[in-house]
């Protein structure tokens, strides 16, 4: 199968449903996302920022570019010039670091707030208390360059299927409840970041609005990062 057709045969499965496809490239060569360009995908998802802003450098300027791994505060200015939206936005320091180095490109950058679902504790994000805490925070109420556009998880990296459901479920229940207590006057808050190529069917099941595929679209990568802390 070529990047391309495995392109079409998930955008005939997603599209119609109104779900958002993140191609996600990391490891993969400029060749491979070339490809997936010519295709008529524009939405491509990095997880270190040095390769993000390499590939970024390299490639046509209408790609949209995602951050779906851990950012480090230190690491915000080489993006914030050009990124479209962090997915994995998990404390206020980074949160603070984003508005900065937003304002100072004159930017608004859409950020997701990263939740902690899975059992495995490697895996970056806000529990539920931590997530309202700052909600409710003084300093992030004042903050203008950054705009939350919804939520993002990471499932557990198991085989069972109920509980990587009740992990889907109860992030979407967070969303609304998120939604429904501190933006719901807000049109922009409507993205929820939720489903990998092994349990992206599971994800649209329980009311995901973006999926990120690697390897479904790419193949499998030779490299495998199973934490990273680029
Ligand atoms: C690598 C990665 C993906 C894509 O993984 P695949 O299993 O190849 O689809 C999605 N989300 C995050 C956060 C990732 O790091």
């Amino acid at each position: 199968m070529s990047i391309a057709s495995n392109l079409e045969a998930i955008n005939l499965e997603v599209k119609a449903l109104g779900i958002q496809l993140v191609a996600v490239s990391k490891t993969k060569p400029n060749e491979d996302i070339m490809e997936a360009y010519e295709a008529g995908q524009r939405v491509f998802g990095e997880n270190m920022v040095q390769e993000l802003v390499e590939k970024y450098e390299a490639l046509p300027k209408d790609i949209e570019w995602h951050l779906i791994g851990h950012l480090q505060s230190n690491k915000v200015k080489y993006i914030a010039p050009f990124i479209t939206l962090i997915h994995s936005v998990d404390s206020l320091k980074l949160v603070k670091e984003i508005n900065k180095y937003a304002a100072k490109n004159d930017r608004i950058i859409d950020c997701l707030l990263q939740v902690h679902i899975a059992e495995e504790d490697t895996k970056f994000g806000f529990d539920h208390a931590e997530l309202v805490e700052m909600l409710r925070d003084e300093e992030f109420l004042t903050l203008k360059n950054i705009r939350i556009r919804g939520l993002m998880g990471i499932a557990s990296n198991i085989e069972k299927e109920k509980e990587i459901k009740e992990e889907f479920y109860e992030l979407k229940s967070l969303y609304d409840g998120i939604k429904a207590s501190f933006y719901r006057k807000d049109d922009h808050f409507d993205t929820l970041s939720m489903g990998m190529s092994s349990d992206y069917k599971l994800a649209i099941e329980k009311g995901s609005t973006m999926i990120r595929l690697g390897s479904t679209i790419f193949g499998k990568r030779v490299i495998k990062h199973v934490k990273n802390n680029d």
